[in-house]
């Protein structure tokens, strides 16, 4: 994969969980990194530098907050400025809430859409113009099974991932041929900090431990009964930047133990 040396990535959401997996490998691969998202400016700068200094690349960090009209465009000229272009653009940055649909907050549904969705889109729009000039990019959209199927109580988070998909193959198509892929890819649970508030209401709901709580929500969704990783999410990423998968285009990769198979 020596391929991706000198590659330029952004990758939303990348200050912790997937974006951080996903962050680590195309540096271990010879990207210069946009690190984006929230946390605290102290651990994130030793995150940074640590990076930087393992890895041999360039490491710059935006902390800004994507559901904020104009923070996304600013957000990839800021990349162009510190990285000097961008071949690989990363859309992960997400969140979650969950609630049946009469009970959903109108605003949690506005936040999700405006991160989940609409930061895809407008991110993916100032984009293109720095891929096409050198005509080769890679788009990577974290989705998700819920991009793919359904769950209860999540109607934001599945309608914004459904709406992923879609938009991931429509920016395929109007990109085939030019040497830009776009591709989502769909992980099912991954023990992240988004994943965390969910296994801790599921293990109060059983009155269980969180170990026991972790078990029971793979055991309804997860055939393999195991959790996806972030090391394994990057790896993946990392593939579909590559050569091997420049006629892959306009797919939505499930990795999630079968969870889509059922
Ligand atoms: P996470 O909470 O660890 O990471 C979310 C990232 O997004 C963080 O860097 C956070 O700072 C950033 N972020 C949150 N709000 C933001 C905002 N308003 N503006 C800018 N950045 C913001 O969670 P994760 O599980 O790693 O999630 C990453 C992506 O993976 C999300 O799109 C999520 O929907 C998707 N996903 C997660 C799972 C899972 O099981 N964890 C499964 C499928 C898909």
């Amino acid at each position: 994969m020596a391929g991706l040396a000198g590659k330029r990535a952004l990758v939303t959401g990348s200050t912790s969980g997937i974006g951080l997996g996903i962050a680590r490998q195309l540096a271990a691969e010879g990207c210069s990194i946009m690190l984006h998202g929230f946390g605290d400016p102290p651990a994130v700068e030793r995150l940074r530098e640590t990076l930087e200094r393992e890895r041999r690349v360039t490491v710059r960090y935006d902390g800004s907050d994507l559901t904020r009209p104009g923070a996304v465009a600013a957000l990839v000229d800021a990349t162009v400025d510190a990285l000097g272009g961008i071949d690989i653009l990363v859309n992960n940055a997400g969140i979650q809430h969950t609630a049946p649909v009469d009970e959903f907050p109108p605003e949690r549904w506005d936040a999700i859409l405006a991160l989940n969705l609409s930061a895809v889109f407008h991110a993916t729009r100032c984009a293109l113009p720095h891929m096409k000039r050198h005509g080769w990019g890679r788009i990577l959209n974290t989705a998700s099974v819920h991009g793919l199927v359904a769950s209860p109580n999540k109607a934001a988070y599945v309608a914004a991932k459904h709406a992923v998909v879609g938009l991931t193959k429509v920016v395929a198509l109007e990109t085939a041929g030019s040497g830009i892929t776009c591709n989502a890819i769909c992980p099912g649970w991954t023990r992240t900090e988004l994943v965390e508030p969910q296994i801790a209401s599921r293990a109060a709901a059983l009155g269980v431990d969180l170990a026991e709580g972790a078990r029971a929500l793979l055991a309804e969704k997860q055939p393999s009964r195991q959790f996806v990783t972030v090391e394994q999410l990057g790896r993946v990423a990392a593939f579909l930047c590559s050569e091997d998968a420049a006629q892959i285009t306009g797919a939505a990769l499930p990795v999630d133990g079968g969870w889509t198979a059922q």
